[in-house]
């Protein structure tokens, strides 16, 4: 933000009407009726008074120069303001042992932790151990899992897993990376899930949509695949931070960072976000950084 320039306060609804971008796609134009920016737009119609000059900290050009969005200063920064919001972020899905944490994870793919959290106590009342689940079919567990969307490939998946886990580890999951990414319907997500929270073990940053979304709107990745966006983020995030990291940013995304229309007026820490898709802004923009 330019010195000596202070941005008005915008109204609590999330957007700031007047601090918008200039014709990006997707960006949402001043309204014709609306404020203008200084010099654009028709003159007014002669012996009507000039609207009064709008004030932006936001409408000029976005300058990256000289800025590094990986400076160790920075990441702290966000690590602290992270640690401020959720001190105690953990994962969501409800769970009483690793296997139950597998399958709720498993589950949990394109659909919503809540969701899931309804139809897991059903479940484990019904199949209790993982032997349990290795006797059935996937066709037999389908209607217990249909909620959760894509039923038919969870319930192969988790039948699967489950047969694994009975035949090739005893009937614990294991708790190894190259091991548990043998398990049918078991990526990196799944396992650093898994990994982090039940065996408290960082081999990895969970990527799941929030996090996806976050990094790139923070500048932490400019890539779009996960398994490239979480070696990005091993190398800038201390090992130490990375299982917690990841669940905070999760509840980031859940309660702050929105997809669609980020809080970015109630969120600390916008001044360090340069996000081209926030809503609300005291920075420049940056190109690009969008999730
Ligand atoms: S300022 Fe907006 S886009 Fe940036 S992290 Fe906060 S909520 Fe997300």
């Amino acid at each position: 933000m330019a010195r000596g320039v202070s941005p008005r306060r915008p109204a609590k609804s999330g957007t700031q009407d007047r601090v918008r971008r200039r014709g990006s796609a997707g960006s949402a134009l001043p309204k014709k009726d609306g404020p203008r920016l200084p010099g654009k737009g028709k003159a007014p119609p002669p012996g009507k008074a000039k609207p009064p000059a709008v004030r932006t900290v936001f409408a000029k050009p976005a300058t990256v120069k000289g800025y590094d969005p990986l400076a160790p200063e920075r990441i702290k920064e966000i690590l602290r303001h992270l640690d401020q919001l959720y001190p105690a972020a953990t994962c969501a899905l409800h769970h009483r042992t690793a296997w139950e944490l597998l399958v709720a994870t498993i589950l949990s793919a394109q659909s919503t932790d809540a969701n899931v959290n309804r139809v897991t106590p059903g479940l484990f009342e019904k199949h209790p151990t993982v032997q349990d689940f290795a006797a059935l079919t996937p066709q037999q567990l389908e209607p217990d899992v249909r909620s959760t969307g894509f039923f038919r490939n969870k319930s192969k998946s988790v039948v699967g897993a489950a047969k694994k886990i009975v035949s090739d580890f005893g009937g614990q999951v294991p708790d190894e990376m190259d091991k548990i990414l043998t398990l049918p319907g078991v990526a990196r997500k799944t396992a650093n899930v898994v990994l982090g929270t039940w065996f408290g073990k960082a081999e990895g940053v969970v990527v799941d949509t929030h996090v996806q979304r976050i990094a790139r709107r923070w500048e932490l990745t400019k890539a779009e695949d996960p398994r490239k966006i979480e070696q990005d983020l091993m190398e800038i995030i201390p090992r130490e931070r990375w299982i917690l990291f990841s669940h905070q940013v999760i509840h980031h995304g859940r309660h702050l960072c929105l997809a669609r229309k980020p809080r970015c007026v109630d969120c600390p820490i916008e001044p360090l976000c340069h996000a081209e898709d926030k809503t609300w802004t005291t920075v420049a923009v940056h190109k690009g950084a969008r999730g």
